[in-house]
C-alpha cells in the first residue's frame, strides 16, 4: 500500500494528499496554546507550557517526529520514497503532522516507546552507503554495505546526526 492509500483509508477522505496527508477535521494550522501537539515520548514525557505557543520545534523534536513518521509509514508498507516524501512534507508542518502521525501510530497498535534508530538518522549514512561499514568497523558487514535506511535497528555505530 502506498502513502497515498494508507492516508486515504486511515482518514476516509479523497482530498488527502502528500502536501496535505491527512489532518483530522478540527485540527488547527497553528499549535494549541498548551503545547498540546508536544510528543509524549520518553524524552519529553509531559507537555511542558513554559515555552511560548509558536516555537520552531528543536533538532530534538524534529528528529522525533521523522522516526515516528518513518515508523507509520512503514507499518502500512510504503517504500523509502514515500517515506522521505513523508517526512519532509511532515517536518514542513511540524504541529498538525505530530497530531496526525501519533494518531495513525495508536490506530496502527503501534508503540511510542521504540528506542531503536533508524539509518537515515545516521551522520554514518552517506548515499545509500554506511561509511562506518566502509570503514570496517561494522563486524560483519561488507563494505560496501547499503543498509535500509528506515529499518529500525540497535546499532553500536550509530552516530546522531
Ligand atoms: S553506522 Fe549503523 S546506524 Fe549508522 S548507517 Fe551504518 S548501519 Fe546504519
Amino acid at each position: 500500500m502506498g502513502l497515498d492509500a494508507l492516508l486515504n483509508r486511515m482518514q476516509g477522505r479523497e482530498s488527502v494528499t502528500p502536501v496535505t496527508p491527512c489532518y483530522p477535521a478540527g485540527v488547527t494550522a497553528k499549535p494549541a496554546p498548551d503545547k498540546a501537539c508536544t510528543l509524549v515520548t520518553p524524552v519529553t514525557p509531559q507537555i511542558i507550557n513554559s515555552e511560548p505557543a509558536n516555537e520552531t520545534p528543536s533538532q530534538q523534536e524534529q528528529a522525533d517526529l521523522a522516526r515516528l513518521v518513518a515508523r507509520v509509514c512503514r507499518a502500512y508498507d510504503c517504500h523509502d520514497a514515500e517515506i522521505s516524501q513523508a517526512i519532509e512534507t511532515a517536518l514542513a508542518d511540524y504541529c498538525d503532522a505530530l497530531t496526525c502521525y501519533t494518531d495513525l501510530a495508536k490506530q496502527a497498535g503501534m508503540t511510542l516507546n521504540d528506542d531503536r534508530r533508524m539509518c537515515f538518522e545516521c551522520a554514518e549514512l552517506s548515499g545509500s552507503y554506511c561509511m562506518a561499514a566502509r570503514r570496517g568497523e561494522i563486524k560483519g558487514a561488507d563494505r560496501r554495505y547499503e543498509p535500509m535506511p528506515y529499518q529500525p535497528k540497535r546499532c553500536d555505530k550509530f552516530n546522531a546526526r
